[in-house]
């Protein structure tokens, strides 16, 4: 495969080896008069050969200008690759306004103006909350360094099993979307109607009734029975001993997002009665992971960002933050700690806004407003319906719906 037959062979020198044409022409010619055995070749076909030669010889130029086109082509789409992944580290760093004025940019070119930028023309008004209400809402963080703060009492909390939505099978008997480890669940209000979206969904995509929810909603003396149940594992051990161990097991009582009442852990219970981890289905929790924004969901403590949750993976943690936020982080690689940070870097009610336009979806712009005081003034718009939540550690996420 290497040679071509011999009938070819004065054509060999011309086509590739060395490119340039004219040292095959200088090489050719000697050659041929310099051998004596070599019959002299009659003129039609002569021309013949240099009609070929020609042939040859353009089909040659297009190629080399093919490739020089293609080269081309490759330069510039890497250029704009080096020019995106520059300014997407520009605008992970967001140090001083000008970064994201330059994160706006790039994200303008992709379909979606999600980015951090100058705030849409509003009118504002100011409402005023208590500095401890940064310690309520849907995006406050609660982990091993945020105790939760448990509220005088409770509201918005309402069953899961009996709220569960139906669907019909496909011999017509109808039966609930998914399963619930027991009738006492309970789940908040507004994110049990995102998880019946959700699971609704999952249904429809695979047909199977067998996502089972394990736990939802912890109340303090849940998480203490639960955390009970794993500290007998480690009798003569001190507190300040048990404590660690468990760190990777179950959450001490205080720190739990289950005490947020938007959280839901999720696993597979079949007809045959046989439990089994989300992952043991990678199909399954692919579909999860990559759909959950649509309802608002996050997959909360994901591999890659065990050092900065301080809590390693967990595929059965799904934990409610409301559509855009959940998009925002789903799209730019975030962990709900990096999301807040970005926040408090990166916006505030009178400086840049995030604006995130979820893909198929509605516009918002979000910013943050630090607590000083024991009031805080929160300034939002007169016009646009609005929400706001505290962080839990130092302000408030004003986030407001633009259409
Ligand atoms: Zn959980």
């Amino acid at each position: 495969m290497n040679h071509n037959p011999p009938p070819r062979r004065p054509q060999t020198p011309q086509r590739r080896p060395d490119g340039p044409t004219r040292r095959p022409t200088t090489s050719a010619a000697p050659r041929s008069q310099g051998n004596p055995a070599r019959p002299l070749i009659h003129p039609a076909r002569a021309a013949r050969r240099r009609r070929q030669r020609s042939v040859i010889m353009s089909i040659f130029v297009v190629i080399i200008l093919l490739i020089c086109l293609l080269i081309g082509l490759i330069f510039s789409e890497l250029a704009t690759a080096i020019g995106t992944l520059v300014d997407r580290t520009a605008s992970d760093k967001p140090d001083k306004g000008k970064t994201t004025t330059v994160a706006t940019d790039v994200t303008g070119d992709s379909s979606t103006s999600t980015g951090t930028s100058a705030p849409s023309a509003m009118a504002m008004t100011t409402v005023q909350m208590a500095k401890e209400e940064i310690s309520t809402g849907m995006l406050q963080l609660v982990g091993p360094e945020h105790p939760y703060v448990f509220p005088a009492s409770i509201s918005n909390i309402v069953n899961l099993f009996d709220n569960r939505p139906y669907v019909t099978l496909e011999d017509g008997t109808k039966t609930r979307a998914y399963k619930v480890r027991n009738s006492n669940q309970s789940l908040d209000r507004t994110a049990l109607d995102a998880l019946n979206h959700m699971l609704e969904a999952f249904y429809n995509e695979y047909k199977v009734t067998d996502l089972l929810v394990t736990w939802a909603y912890r109340s303090l003396k849940d998480q203490e029975d639960l955390y009970a149940l794993y500290v007998k594992d480690y009798p003569g051990y001190s507190d300040a001993q048990i404590k660690q161990l468990l760190l990777d097991q179950v959450d001490t009582p205080g720190y739990s997002e289950h005490h947020l009442g938007t959280c839901v852990d999720l696993k597979l219970y079949t007809d045959s009665g046989v439990t089994y981890a989300l992952d043991e289905n990678p199909g399954y929790l692919s579909w999860l992971t990559e759909n959950c924004w649509k309802y608002g969901f996050i997959l909360r403590y994901p591999t890659e960002k065990a050092a900065v949750t301080g809590i390693s993976y967990d595929p059965h943690h799904f934990r409610f933050v409301e559509v855009p936020h959940a998009y925002y982080m789903m799209s730019n690689g975030l962990c709900l700690e990096e999301y807040l940070e970005e926040l408090r870097e990166t916006t505030a009610a009178d400086g840049d806004h995030l604006k995130i336009e979820v893909d198929g979806g509605a516009s918002y712009e979000v910013y943050y407003v630090k607590a000083n005081g024991g009031t805080v003034d929160i300034p939002v718009p007169t016009d646009y319906p609005y929400t706001v939540s505290g962080d839990n550690q130092s302000g408030f996420i004003v986030t407001v719906t633009m259409d």
